[in-house]
């Protein structure tokens, strides 16, 4: 197996928050996931030992007949971690905030494209009107804005609003 050339910053190398709720999956992908899981078995032992799923089903309000990826509990965020995230981690983040689907297939000289989710390829851009668009930064105009509950997600994102100039919450 070739040494992976996987590097921790393909981003702004925040705290991975993008990855606290793991993602929702589109048709497809639940399938093509937990091949390249059971095709890796070896990569992937300490989850497939796991008493827990890999995908579930959603719990967002409005998306609960999706699937997801399931999340595992994680306590080493930065100071400024938004305070209604969940301390969790998609199950496929590990400790070094690498997704293991990328790197996992190219130690395997196998295309990550041809396994991680759309959603995640593309973040964070946000499919809009069948096109993907760079979103605004904005509170405002946060979808996942539904009040003091929880202010919203993409705006919260470093990668965004450090382009927007409103880094912190
Ligand atoms: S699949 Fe990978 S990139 Fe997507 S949420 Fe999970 S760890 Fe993050």
């Amino acid at each position: 197996m070739a040494e992976s050339t996987y590097s921790e910053s393909k981003c702004f190398g925040c705290d991975a928050r993008c990855c606290h709720d793991g993602v929702y999956l589109k048709d497809g992908e639940e399938e093509k996931l937990i091949d390249f899981v059971n095709k890796h078995s070896e990569d992937f032992a300490d989850i497939l030992e796991m008493d827990t799923p890999i995908i579930v089903d959603g719990d967002w309000p409005g998306q609960e007949d999706e699937r997801k990826t399931n999340t595992l509990p994680r306590d080493d965020y930065d100071d400024d971690y938004p305070k209604h995230f969940t301390k969790t981690k998609c199950i496929f983040l590990d400790n070094e905030k690498r997704c293991r689907l990328e790197y996992v297939s190219e130690m395997h000289d196998e295309d990550p494209n041809d396994v991680k989710p759309e959603s995640c390829r593309m973040f964070p851009m946000r499919l809009e009107n069948g096109k993907y668009v760079i979103p605004s930064g904005k509170r405002e105009d946060d979808p996942d804005n539904i009040g003091e509950e929880y202010p919203g997600f993409i705006s919260f994102m470093p990668c965004i609003n450090r382009a927007e100039g409103m880094v912190k919450s």
